[in-house]
């Protein structure tokens, strides 16, 4: 099988795309945030970047999410999102890499 220039770029986009995208979702961008009560700039912590990765885009300060706890003793963080979420978040990214991918694949075709 002959691999074309064309075929070889089109898969390092694809690639290239995807480890962008799966790279960004390591860490937010920004190392420090803005807590959405007290208006704080606060270093993301491993909860607040847990809560980024779950797709959260406002983040509360170490105080605020202990009072926020304290005042909701029984509600359960990882909860709140329906399990349907996860798969709507994938399939969002799926979009978003098949529709280049697709766009190449047509270009190259036509
Ligand atoms: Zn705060």
């Amino acid at each position: 099988m002959e691999m074309k220039p064309e075929y070889i770029a089109a898969i390092v986009a694809a690639l290239a795309i995807g480890y962008f995208l799966l790279g960004r979702r390591k860490a937010p961008e920004q190392k420090s945030f803005r807590c959405a009560r007290c208006s704080k700039t606060c270093q993301h912590t491993p909860r607040t970047i847990n809560a980024w990765r779950n797709g959260k885009s406002k983040f509360f300060c170490d105080s605020c999410h202990s009072g926020w706890v304290r005042f909701h003793p029984n509600t359960q963080v990882g909860r709140i999102r329906g399990p349907g979420s996860r798969s709507g978040c994938l399939g969002v990214l799926a979009c978003i890499v098949f529709i280049p991918v697709a766009l190449i694949v047509g270009w190259l075709y036509v």
